[in-house]
Formats: structure tokens, C-alpha cells, sequence
């Protein structure tokens, strides 16, 4: 797949266009230089439909999708999708309405690879949650109901960390599509460990130290840190170019790369239930809030 041009259509659904922006604030490799460099020799990235970002606009903007070459394209879906009629149409053409779910069936099904970017379209998120007017799902729901078999890597957060949709994107191109995910189709590389095993307020977890209230120095728990059952990275990368990340900065961690975000994430605040703990050799509960 990775030769000559490999187009990425971007459709966005029921989200709040977080995950671009957090896209846009990539800086190695920044979002231009992603998709003007080559990233291997001779190969380089177009981004063909993008909402917030390209110029073309209209009926001529959709067209796009009909010059996309069957299986060899990337599909990056951010947001979820909805069931209910009428809910995010992306446009028209000769008058009728074009919703984001009829073209995410028809390109999900022609794609080479399906992103899921972001926690809504890898498991829901925020949109998702009660009392969900527009029966929104996440994007691997609904390929299923629909018999797409394309290959779905979900990259979540809320948003993702720049580097995790840059090098899921390019792991899998330049890869060949050998990247090891972990049993919620997460890249191993970025989501492979806890927050809570790389956290730099362990000792304090460690040793019963516990803050009070959000920007104490001590273990988060207490005020409602969901790293003993988040899968990611950022304690080990940290956001903004390495600057910090939501415990350093003394906020708890949300779990924003779990299914259970946000319905069982919540309240924010309230500290995990003693069960939900991992017990010494054991793996985090992992549970899903699909409906
Ligand atoms: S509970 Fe949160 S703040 Fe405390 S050690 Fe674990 S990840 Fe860090
Ligand atoms: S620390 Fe937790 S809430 Fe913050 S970005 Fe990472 S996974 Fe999301």
C-alpha cells in the first residue's frame, strides 16, 4: 500500500473536532510537515477530505469520495456515528441530504484501513453517553452490523496525543500493517501500559500518601485518578512537547483512552471503587459502556 500517494479521507461525526485540533498541534513531525514530507522514500501522505481543514467546499468537496481508489485509502473516522435520521448530514448533492453515517458505511467498506481517532469513534466517548439522543455508536459497532471487515486500529483519548494518530498512521504504512494491537484494537506501542505503572506519583500511591484536593503533590487517588485502570502513555511522553501531562499538572487522570469514558469515568472526582483496583499480578478490569 505504501508507494506513490496514500490518500487519508478524514470524516468527521458526532464530536467536537478536538482530535484535529490536537492533529494540528503535532510538533515531530509537525501536521504540515506530515503531509508535505515523504515519509518514505517516494511516498508521502494526502490528506483528500478533511471538513475543517480543506478548501474545497460543496457538492464539488464530496466528489472527492468517488475519485478515492477502492482498498487503498485510509479512513479516519473522528467522532461516532449516529442512528438517528438527520443527525450530522455532511453535506448535500442535488438537494439531498448526505449524513455522515450513510458515507462512513460506503467508505469504512472501501478503505484499506479504518482509524478510529479519538474515544467517540473508538468506543463512543462523550456523545455516546447518557441519555444519547442520537443513538450515537462507536465506529467498530457499526462496521460489525454492517459486515465491513476492514481493518479498525482505534488510537483513543480525549483527544489523542498528536504522536499517537501520527505514529499509528505511519507504523501502519510503513509496516505493511504489522502492528501489534493490544485486545481493544490499541496500538501496543502507545497504549502497551498503565498510567499508574509509570506514574511519577507512585511512591506515594506506594506508600498510602494521599492528596486532599487536585494540585496537591501526592498520589491522586483519592480525588478520583483513573490511572490504575488507563492504558497509555503519558506519563512516559507527556503533551505539548514533552511539557507535561495531566497528574504532573495536578489533575487526576480521566481515563479518556478506556471504553468506560465517560459513563463510568464519572464523577471526574470520585475516587476508584476498591475493586476496580488491579490486585498485585493482575491485568486492570477493562469493562465498555457501548450503549
Ligand atoms: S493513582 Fe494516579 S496519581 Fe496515583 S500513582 Fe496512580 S496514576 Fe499516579
Ligand atoms: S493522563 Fe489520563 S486523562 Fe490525561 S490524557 Fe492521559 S489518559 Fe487521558
Amino acid at each position: 500500500m505504501a508507494s506513490g500517494e496514500v490518500n487519508i479521507v478524514w470524516l468527521q461525526a458526532g464530536g467536537c473536532t478536538g482530535c484535529s485540533v490536537s492533529f494540528l498541534n503535532a510538533i515531530h513531525p509537525s501536521a504540515p510537515d506530515l503531509l508535505i514530507e515523504q515519509f518514505l522514500p517516494g511516498t508521502h501522505l494526502s490528506l483528500s477530505y478533511h471538513p475543517t481543514l480543506m478548501a474545497g467546499q460543496g457538492e464539488g468537496a464530496l466528489q472527492v469520495f468517488d475519485q478515492l481508489p477502492d482498498g487503498d485509502f485510509v479512513l479516519a473516522l473522528e467522532g461516532s456515528i449516529p442512528r438517528k435520521e438527520h443527525f450530522c448530514t455532511i453535506g448535500e448533492v442535488n438537494g439531498r441530504e448526505i449524513t455522515v453515517t450513510e458515507k462512513f458505511l460506503d467508505l469504512a467498506d472501501r478503505a484499506s484501513l479504518m482509524l478510529g481517532v479519538g474515544t467517540c469513534a473508538a468506543f463512543g466517548g462523550i456523545p455516546a453517553g447518557c441519555p444519547n439522543p442520537g443513538g450515537y455508536r462507536a465506529a467498530g459497532v457499526v462496521m460489525e452490523e454492517n459486515g465491513i471487515e476492514t481493518p479498525l486500529v482505534h488510537v483513543p483519548g480525549c483527544p489523542p496525543h498528536p504522536d499517537w494518530i501520527n505514529t499509528t498512521i505511519l507504523e501502519y504504512l510503513s509496516t505493511g500493517g504489522d502492528v501489534a494491537l493490544d485486545p481493544l484494537g490499541r496500538p501496543e506501542i502507545i497504549y502497551g501500559q498503565l498510567i499508574h505503572e509509570n506514574c511519577q506519583r507512585r511512591p506515594y500511591f506506594d506508600e498510602g500518601k494521599f492528596a486532599e484536593k487536585p494540585g496537591d503533590p501526592e498520589c491522586l487517588h483519592k480525588v478520583g485518578c483513573k490511572g490504575p485502570i488507563t492504558y497509555a502513555d503519558c506519563p512516559l511522553r507527556e503533551w505539548n512537547d514533552g511539557l507535561n501531562w495531566c497528574v504532573k499538572a495536578g489533575g487526576p487522570c480521566q481515563g479518556c483512552t478506556q471504553p468506560e469514558f465517560i459513563e463510568e469515568a464519572t464523577p471526574i472526582y470520585q475516587e476508584l471503587a476498591e475493586d476496580r483496583l488491579p490486585k498485585i499480578g493482575e491485568q486492570a478490569k477493562v469493562g465498555g459502556t457501548d450503549e
